[in-house]
């Protein structure tokens, strides 16, 4: 069978190869993890937060050495492998140390004055085994911050890394050994859509998806044949909104990091700016003297690495070139060497170009203007996008307004990226960004099985509802319902649902 290679790419070395798994080993993979499951459910949350403690030390242990993996096979500078990879890693795993048990735990629910004696909650079990499917841009954290969210809520995973970064397959296979977790508990599979099926067709209880929203489609067309929940991490094109009031030399600095950071190639990237008539001009000049700037490189104090892989080079360069074709201006000049792509701004840019209407996923910032509050906002939400989005004025008040009127899962002002490193905060997209929500307590719940349960103490012979039913009870039914409807003096209403409740019982 064709083995999976990993790349260097910045010097196009193979430095690994690895097996492609057999759709065989994928179904087994599954049955194992099934298998795992029962026991692994039962340990208490406490004995579960041990294994994510000794994961998480294990990966303190072997900082430098995991990064250097990470890098190794992605090209990004080894800055950002210790602070977008490991670094988010490491904050969810002691977040959910922290609040899992708490989380967990059941929630007590009111019970209507109507169902007497009774009480209501919510218990969250886990859902079984979950399979995760994970892209290559940040192919560490955007496995292991599911796989962790997964196990805490007691499910077992089976992992699928992109087939462009298998070595960090290779990678959560050791850490998952090495931190004692019990065999089974988390499955590796390694390869490309064959393995993806095949996962589909083993029937994992659900499936949490991070990647393009081609794939994301095509995952959740076959999940539903079998009716399998799916949860779906996908692309953005996020704006970043510069009102004339705001702090420019910080939004310059903002739009760089937030444009620029992993090469562009960060799922929340900033993709449109739209920067405020009344200032563009300084911004522009700004922007352009710091881009000029940044070194671009694989060393330690360089800041823009290398794009990971050939495809994508040549699907930003395309994006670029039909810009220009169709009337947008290159303010930097176009310099492509090998996998490095020096950062690119385009002016003149409009909505009918596919540099601001597609995923672009490389190091570029495309600049509009706008003249009012309502076109920038309306430029912002044109869009099938809806992941993250800033806005940059010194009127926090008013950047929260705007928050309010963008159609987006995700916002910050006055920042750019931070908001997805929240773990108490739930991410997720809208539109053609995704569906559903991790992180925070609602991470943990959408891997679990929220149960509502509602209890009687059984000490009547039987509910006032229950049959017989006759002319007696509709009459006393038509009353309760118009008490409880009516806006009464609450004590007079109480003592009126009492007498009509005893009336009620007596037809029994
Ligand atoms: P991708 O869709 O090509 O691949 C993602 C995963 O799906 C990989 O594991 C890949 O092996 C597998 N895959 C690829 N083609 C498949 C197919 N036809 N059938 C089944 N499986 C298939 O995405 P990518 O290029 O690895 O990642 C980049 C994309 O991920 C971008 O669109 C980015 O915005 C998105 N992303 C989203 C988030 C988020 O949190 N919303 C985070 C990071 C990346």
């Amino acid at each position: 069978m064709e083995t999976l290679q990993a790349i260097n790419p910045v010097t196009g070395d193979v430095i690994d190869e690895f097996q492609r798994s057999h759709p065989e080993e994928v179904t087994k993979a599954v049955m194992n993890s099934r298998r795992s499951f029962e026991n692994w459910k039962k340990i208490s949350v406490l004995k579960r937060m041990e294994y994510l403690k000794a994961i998480r030390f294990n990966i303190m242990d072997n900082l430098d050495d995991y990064a250097a993996i990470i890098s190794e096979d992605t090209g990004k500078v080894l800055t950002e492998s210790l602070m977008s990879d490991i670094l988010p890693t490491l904050d969810f795993i002691r977040y959910y140390e922290k609040n899992t048990e708490e989380f967990l735990k059941s929630k007590k629910r009111d019970t209507p004055l109507t169902f007497q004696g009774g009480k209501s909650y919510i218990t969250y079990q886990p859902l079984g085994v979950i399979g995760i499917i994970a892209p290559w841009n940040f192919p560490f954290q955007l496995s292991m911050i599911p796989v962790i969210t997964a196990l805490a809520a007691g499910n077992t995973v089976v992992v699928k890394p992109s087939n462009e970064t298998p070595s960090i397959g290779a990678l959560i296979e050791r850490i998952m050994i090495e931190a004692g977790l019990p065999q089974g508990v988390v499955e590796v599979v390694q390869g490309g859509r064959d393995v993806v099926s095949a996962l589909i067709e083993a029937k994992p209880d659900k499936i949490f998806f991070t990647g393009s929203v081609s794939t994301g489609k095509k995952i959740m067309e076959q999940a539903s044949k079998h009716l399998i929940p799916v949860e779906l991490e996908l692309g953005g094109k996020d704006p970043m909104i510069v009102l004339e009031d705001a702090n420019i030399g910080r939004a310059v600095e903002g739009a760089l990091y937030g444009g620029l950071a992993n090469t562009g190639q960060v799922c929340i990237s900033v993709e449109r700016l739209y920067v405020q008539e009344a200032i563009v001009d300084e911004f522009l000049i700004k922007l352009k003297n710091r881009v000029k700037q940044l070194n671009v490189g694989s060393g330690k104090s360089d800041d823009i690495g290398a794009m990971t892989t050939p495809d994508q080079v040549l699907h930003v360069q395309k994006q670029i070139d039909n810009a220009i074709k169709m009337g947008a201006r290159l303010e930097t000049p176009l310099l492509i060497e090998k996998n490095f792509i020096h950062p690119v701004i385009l002016t003149k840019v409009t909505h009918d170009m596919e540099i601001m209407t597609e995923e672009t996923f490389g190091p570029v910032l495309p600049v509009m203007t706008f003249k009012t509050l309502e076109e920038g906002i309306r430029l912002a939400n044109d869009s099938d996008y809806g992941l993250n989005a800033s806005i940059w004025t010194q009127d926090v008040k008013l950047g929260e307004n705007i928050a309010n009127e963008l159609v987006t899962g995700n916002v910050m002002i006055n920042d750019v990226l931070k908001n997805v490193g929240n773990p108490d905060l739930p991410f997720g997209g809208t539109k053609h960004s995704g569906i559903g929500k991790y992180h925070g307590p609602e991470g943990l719940y959408s891997f679990s099985l929220a149960t509502s349960v509602m209890v009687n103490k059984g000490k009547n012979p039987k509910e006032v509802n229950w049959f017989p039913y006759s002319e007696e009870k509709y009459d006393g039914l038509k009353e309760l319902l118009k008490t409880l409807n009516e806006d009464k003096n609450i004590m007079k209403k109480g003592r009126d649902l009492l007498k009509i409740g005893k009336k009620l019982k007596g037809m029994d």
